[in-house]
C-alpha cells in the first residue's frame, strides 16, 4: 500500500461516472494520486449501480475483495458511493451494520460526506474543499492525459417513477442545477481541454422546470453551453418521449455544435406493457416522435433502451417490440432483461413470470435483429466522408472518435491530435463501428 493514493472502481451509467470523477477530483485536490491496482491504494472508492440485480451482484463480490484488503491493511479507507447507498438520510446506518469495514457512505451526486471527511483528515483539504460548494468536476490525472469528452450532470434525481425503476428511490426527487453553475463548470471543463460536453439527466428534457418561471429550460441551456469558447460539440441525454418539445428539436436542428443525436428509451413495443410500466405514452406516439425528428433533422442518430421479459409480457407483446424496432430503425438499442428491484411498483405487485431462459432468448432476438439492421443501414456509408472529434488515441496509434450522429470510428494512418475535428473517409463499415482513413 502506498501513502496518499486512491483507487476508483466504478460501474453503471454516465451519471455514476460523473459522480465518481467528482469524488476522484476532490481526492486529488486533497493530495491523493490514482493507482492502477486496488491493493496498492490507501483510499478505495467504489461507485455503485443497482439498476439491475446483476450490477448489485458485482458490488457484493467487489465488497468481499475490498473487505480482504481492509483486513490486511486496516489503515486503508473504504468509501462506498452511489445508488447502492441511496439518498435517504440514515441509508448508511443500515449498511454500516452489514459492512462494518466501510468507513464512508456517500449518497449519489452528493459529495459533502467525502468533503467533510477530507476536511477533518487533512488541513490542506480544508482550503480546497468546501463541503457545501461545487467540487471540482474533473480529476487532474484525467485531464493531464487530456479528457476530450466529459459528462456534466444538469438534472439530478428523477420523479417519474416508472414501475420497474429503482433510480428515483436511490437518487431522490428531480432537481435541476442552476444554469450559472452548469455554465461555470462547462467553462472550467473547456479550460482543461474538454471539447465535447454531454449534459446528463434521467429526463434531461425536463431541465429547468423545477427552477421556476424565467429560469432557462434545456434549449437555452444547450445554446449557452454550445457557445462556451473551446467547446466543439454538445450532446444531452436521456430524453423521455413526453418531454421533447418542438423548441428542443428546433434548437438541435439549428444550433452549430449541438449534435444531431437523441437517446430516447422506448422500453417496450406493446401499449399494454408500456401502460403497465407507467411510461405515459404509446408505441404509436413514439413512432410519430421519431418520424418527426428524422424529418426535421436529416441524419439524426437515435438510440433507445428496451426491456425484455417485463412481468406478463407475452410472446405476441414481445413480437410488438421486435416489429417496432424494425419500423423505428434505431441507431442503437440497449436491451435489458427485466430485473425486479426492491420497493418498485412492479416488484411489489407484478410476478416476475417470464423465465430467465425466455428473457435471454428475447434479448438475443433483439440483438441479432439490431446487428442485421445496422449492417444494412451502415453499408451505404462505405466510402463516405464523416466528421469526427478525436477522443482517444489507441495503443497502436489509431484515432478513435464519433460522428455527429454517434457512430464509432477508428481512423488508420491519422496524426490528428486529441480534440481535433477531422474529416475521414470510411474504408469499412460494420454494425457497431467504422474504419476510416483521413479524407
Ligand atoms: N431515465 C432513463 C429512462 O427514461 O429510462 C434511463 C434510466 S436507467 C439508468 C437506464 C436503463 O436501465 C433504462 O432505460 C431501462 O431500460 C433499464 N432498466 C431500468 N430499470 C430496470 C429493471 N428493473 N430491469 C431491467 N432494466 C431496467
Amino acid at each position: 500500500m502506498k501513502a496518499n493514493t486512491y483507487h476508483l472502481w466504478t460501474i453503471g451509467c454516465q451519471m455514476n461516472e460523473a459522480d465518481a470523477w467528482r469524488a476522484a477530483a476532490m481526492l486529488e485536490s486533497a493530495g491523493y494520486r490514482p493507482v492502477e491496482h486496488a491493493r496498492d491504494a490507501q483510499f478505495l472508492l467504489l461507485s455503485t449501480c443497482v439498476v439491475r440485480q446483476q450490477a448489485e451482484d458485482k458490488i457484493l463480490s467487489r465488497l468481499k475483495y475490498v473487505e480482504e484488503l481492509k483486513r490486511a491493511e486496516p489503515s486503508r479507507t473504504v468509501a462506498l458511493m452511489g445508488c447502492f447507498v441511496g439518498f435517504r438520510p440514515g441509508a448508511g446506518d443500515e449498511l454500516r451494520e452489514r459492512y462494518p469495514f466501510v468507513d464512508l457512505f456517500v449518497p449519489p451526486s452528493a459529495t459533502g460526506e467525502l468533503a467533510r471527511w477530507l476536511a477533518a483528515r487533512t488541513g490542506s483539504a480544508e482550503e480546497n474543499t468546501d463541503p457545501d460548494g461545487e467540487p471540482p468536476p474533473l480529476p487532474e490525472s484525467l485531464s493531464g492525459g487530456r479528457t476530450v469528452r466529459a459528462n456534466l450532470p444538469v438534472v439530478l434525481g428523477c420523479s417519474h417513477a416508472c414501475a420497474y425503476c429503482i433510480i428515483p428511490h436511490r437518487r431522490g426527487p428531480e432537481r435541476s442545477r442552476p444554469a450559472d453553475a452548469v455554465l461555470a463548470e462547462a467553462r472550467g471543463l473547456a479550460g482543461r481541454g474538454v471539447r465535447e460536453i454531454v449534459l446528463l439527466g434521467q429526463i434531461v428534457d425536463r431541465y429547468g422546470l423545477d427552477l421556476g418561471p424565467g429560469a432557462p429550460r434545456l434549449p437555452e441551456l444547450l445554446r449557452r453551453v454550445a457557445g462556451v469558447p473551446g467547446i466543439r460539440r454538445v450532446r444531452f441525454l436521456t430524453s423521455h418521449p413526453n418531454w421533447i418539445t418542438p423548441e428542443l428539436v428546433e434548437t438541435v436542428a439549428g444550433t452549430p455544435g449541438l449534435m444531431p443525436y437523441f437517446e430516447i428509451p422506448v422500453q417496450a413495443g406493446s401499449d399494454a406493457v408500456l401502460a403497465a410500466m407507467r411510461r405515459g405514452y404509446t408505441a404509436g406516439r413514439y413512432e410519430e416522435l421519431v418520424a418527426g425528428l428524422r424529418e426535421r433533422i436529416p441524419g439524426v442518430g437515435i438510440s433507445t433502451d428496451l426491456i425484455v421479459g417485463f412481468p406478463g409480457e407475452t410472446e405476441a407483446q414481445f413480437t410488438e417490440s421486435l416489429d417496432l424496432m424494425r419500423r423505428i430503425d434505431p441507431d442503437m438499442i440497449r436491451v435489458a432483461k427485466y430485473s425486479p428491484r426492491p420497493n418498485t411498483l412492479s416488484a411489489r405487485t407484478m410476478p416476475d413470470d417470464v423465465l430467465p431462459e425466455e428473457k435471454e432468448r428475447r434479448r438475443v432476438a433483439i440483438e441479432s435483429q439490431l446487428r442485421e439492421m445496422l449492417e444494412a443501414k451502415h453499408a451505404p456509408r462505405l466510402g463516405r466522408t464523416e466528421e469526427i472529434l478525436v477522443e482517444r488515441i489507441e495503443p497502436g496509434g489509431r484515432r478513435y472518435g464519433r460522428t455527429p450522429d454517434g457512430k464509432t470510428v477508428f481512423v488508420d494512418a491519422c496524426n490528428a491530435a486529441l480534440g481535433d475535428v477531422v474529416r475521414v473517409k470510411n474504408t469499412w463499415t460494420g454494425a457497431f463501428s467504422f474504419i476510416a482513413e483521413p479524407a
